[in-house]
């Protein structure tokens, strides 16, 4: 200090003292020479300090925070990156093993919709504690936010891995009580494997995500290892999920047709929109693969708001040649049906081609209007309301209440494919259809057969009184050119 200020006249710095009850703290103190404007030698000195206890323990609170989560205190992302990282290191160096474990709990969304966030907070901070109480010392136990924890598992190869996640399973399966209420919940938990399912902290992670999510899929409420096959599918999901940004500005989105006919008299009663893709490397991706990747990566929105666009500039050009006696079938997603734009949209598509809605029908699935009933009854009614038809696509495969049923507003059921497949095989397939028609005839709504194939299935939907059916049968979806050209065939039989 002193030579600092015999050499530049000043210093400062952090020092502790301490005060007059004799406390110790710490002080930032700046001393600074006077001299006079005659001569160079300093006659006085001045020292200003700050008293800054508070100022260190606001530091200390933001590196907290930087590497704990503010809910429940448990280690966040960055801390748990470096974690891993060290047990890379060691691992590496005692030809050693670890688990990364990521666990998400079961419809914990429903905790928070119905009990309110106080109690899904309450929730999870008693879950961190019952993962901590299961782990050992070296653990660690991360939550990354909303209702994903992640552990780390010091030394453990995959026996030990799936022992802790039997415990785990045990633990947050006993029912809590939380605000006077009893509650359950299940977790799902993925488990990845060092060094053989990834070599760093953000692979470990992503194999660990995609088995957990690999054991949602699989029922739930249990734990899964990830897999070559796992590693492999999470890849390609990535790549297609990759190569679909931007599929429409490229133009590689295209609709396809598929009739679909009065199963009595033959003639043409409507068509359903499928959509086609084709990438330059990836080649034709069906859509059963790239929807639902669409679905999840929120890129699904436009795509189906380009469907839309597309089917009524279709229908508009049929009405313009004098061909359209016909409704056009879109296919609407969750996302798009729970989108509080769905109606304008639909607008927008409608007047933008100045086409009656009656021309325009949407198929709905039972998971998307059974997620939200009241919900769905309010869109499903301002959509009628415009005078559009709606659908229930792939009936049976659901969970409709027949009581909800008659609340919607729709015009048509859909029979599943799988019932249709076997349908003059399998008695019971024969008499779910059986029951479905009996139930739509009931109701006042007619039923189309989607996926037939041949013409004993057919026969015997007829005998059963199904009024529609399409399938490949009669034609498999087809581009523009060749469903006009199927058309002019029909008329000139
Ligand atoms: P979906 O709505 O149930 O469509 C029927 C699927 O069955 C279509 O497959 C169709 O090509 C196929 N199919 C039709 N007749 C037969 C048959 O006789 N036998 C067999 N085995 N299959 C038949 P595709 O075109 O591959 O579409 C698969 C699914 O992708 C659709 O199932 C639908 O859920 C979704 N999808 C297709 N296009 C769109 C779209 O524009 N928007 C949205 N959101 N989803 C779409
Ligand atoms: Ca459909
Ligand atoms: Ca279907």
């Amino acid at each position: 200090m002193w030579n600092n200020i015999l050499d530049t006249g000043s210093w400062q710095g952090e020092i502790w003292n301490k005060n007059k009850s004799g406390k110790e703290y710490p002080e930032w103190l700046t001393i600074t020479g006077l001299h006079d404007s005659t001569s160079s030698q300093v006659h006085h000195y001045i020292g200003v300090f700050s008293d800054i206890t508070q100022h260190k323990e606001d530091e200390k609170q933001i590196r907290h925070l930087a590497h704990y989560d503010a809910l429940t205190d448990l280690p966040n992302r960055t801390l748990l990156d470096d974690r891993i990282k060290q047990s890379i290191i060691f691992s590496q160096r005692h030809k050693d093993s670890f688990a990364v474990m990521f666990l998400d709990l079961d419809h914990f969304k429903n905790v928070n919709d119905s009990l309110g966030h106080n109690t899904g907070d309450l929730m999870l901070i008693e879950v961190a504690n019952r993962l901590m109480t299961v782990v050992r010392e070296e653990d660690t136990v991360s939550r990354l936010g909303g209702d994903e924890y992640v552990l780390l598992l010091q030394e453990t190869d995959s026996a030990g891995a799936a022992a802790v996640a039997q415990k785990i399973n045990e633990s947050i399966s006993a029912p809590f009580i939380l605000q006077g209420s009893e509650l359950t919940i299940s977790p799902s938990i993925g488990i990845a494997i060092y060094p053989s399912d990834g070599h760093t902290p953000s692979k470990l992670l992503q194999a660990a995500d995609s088995a957990m999510y690999q054991a949602k899929d699989s029922g739930r409420n249990r734990f899964q290892f990830f897999t070559k096959e796992l590693f492999e599918s999470a890849n390609r999901r990535l790549e297609v999920g990759n190569a679909l940004r931007g599929a429409i500005n490229r133009n590689e989105l295209e609709l396809y047709y598929q009739p679909q006919l009065n199963i009595n008299s033959g003639s043409l009663v409507g068509c359903e929109a499928l959509i086609r893709w084709k990438h330059p490397q990836l080649g034709q991706v069906s859509p059963k693969e790239f929807i639902p990747i669409a679905e999840d990566n929120g890129q699904i929105l436009s795509i189906d708001q380009w469907v839309l666009f597309q089917a009524t500039k279709q229908i508009e050009a049929w009405q313009k040649q004098g061909i359209l006696d016909f409704t056009v079938a879109v296919n609407v997603s969750a996302n798009q049906f729970h989108h509080q734009d769905l109606l304008m949209m639909v607008r927008e598509a409608l007047d933008e081609h100045s086409i009656s809605a009656d021309n325009l029908e949407l198929e709905l699935t039972e998971g998307l209007m059974m997620d939200d009933v009241e919900g769905a009854i309010t869109i499903i009614d301002k959509l009628h309301e415009e005078g559009i038809k709606l659908s229930i696509d792939d009936f049976g495969t659901g969970y409709s209440s027949l009581s909800y049923l008659k609340r919607f507003q729709i015009d048509k059921l859909k029979i599943d494919q799988s019932f249709v497949r076997d349908i003059t095989t399998d008695p019971n397939d024969a008499s779910i259809v059986d029951t479905i028609v009996a139930l739509a005839d009931k109701m006042g709504l007619k039923t189309i057969a989607e996926g037939v194939e041949t013409k004993r299935q057919q026969d015997l939907l007829i005998q059963i009184g199904c009024n529609e059916v399409q399938g490949y049968l009669h034609s498999k979806p087809l581009p523009v050119a060749e469903f006009e050209t199927f058309i002019a065939n029909l008329q000139s039989v």
